[in-house]
C-alpha cells in the first residue's frame, strides 16, 4: 500500500508520479522554475527531461533539478512514514523542498553573466555564481550598480 495516501498499491509509477501528494511537489517544483508541463506521469517528466530540459542552459539546469528533487523528496517522506512513522503535510514539504531547491539554484554555476540571467535569477530568489563573461561583464555590472546601491543604503 501507498503510504502517501494509503489508498492504493505501491509501485515505483504511483509513488513518484501518480499519488496525488507527489504530483503536487513535482507540480510545486517545476512551478517554481517556471517549467510548463503537459502532466506529471513518469512518461511525461521523462519527456521533458530529454526534450525541452535537454541542455545546458540555466533554467534547463534549474528544471532537471527540480524534477530529481521532487523524486528525492518523495522518497524520502515515503522512508521516514515507513521506518520512523514521521508523517509531513503537503505544505511542510513545499517549504522543505523550496528552501532546498533555492540552494540547489545558488549552486548552479554553469550561468553566465548576462542582463538576462541576472533576471532569472532575481526573480528566483537566488544568488548563483555566474561563470564571467568578459564582454557582457562591464555593462551587466552598470546595470547591477542601482541594486548594489540600494542594499548599502538600506
Ligand atoms: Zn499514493
Amino acid at each position: 500500500m501507498c503510504v502517501l495516501c494509503t489508498n492504493v498499491a505501491e509501485s515505483k509509477e504511483h509513488l513518484f508520479f501518480e499519488c496525488f501528494l507527489s504530483k503536487e511537489i513535482i507540480k510545486f517544483l517545476l512551478n517554481s522554475v517556471e517549467v510548463q508541463s503537459k502532466g506529471f506521469l513518469f512518461s511525461e517528466v521523462t519527456n521533458l527531461k530529454n526534450g525541452v530540459l535537454a541542455g545546458a542552459s540555466q533554467c534547463k539546469v534549474a528544471g532537471k533539478a527540480a524534477i530529481n528533487l521532487a523524486i528525492y523528496s518523495i522518497w524520502k517522506e515515503r522512508n521516514a512514514r515507513i521506518l520512523r512513522g514521521e508523517e509531513k503535510s503537503i505544505e511542510a514539504i513545499k517549504m522543505e523542498v523550496d528552501s532546498t531547491l533555492k540552494m540547489m539554484l545558488a549552486k548552479i554555476n554553469t550561468m553566465e553573466l548576462t542582463h538576462k540571467n541576472i533576471q532569472w535569477a532575481i526573480a528566483m530568489g537566488i544568488s548563483p555564481e555566474f561563470k564571467r563573461k568578459e564582454s557582457d561583464a562591464t555593462q551587466t555590472l552598470a546595470t547591477m550598480q542601482p541594486i548594489h546601491s540600494q542594499r548599502r543604503s538600506a
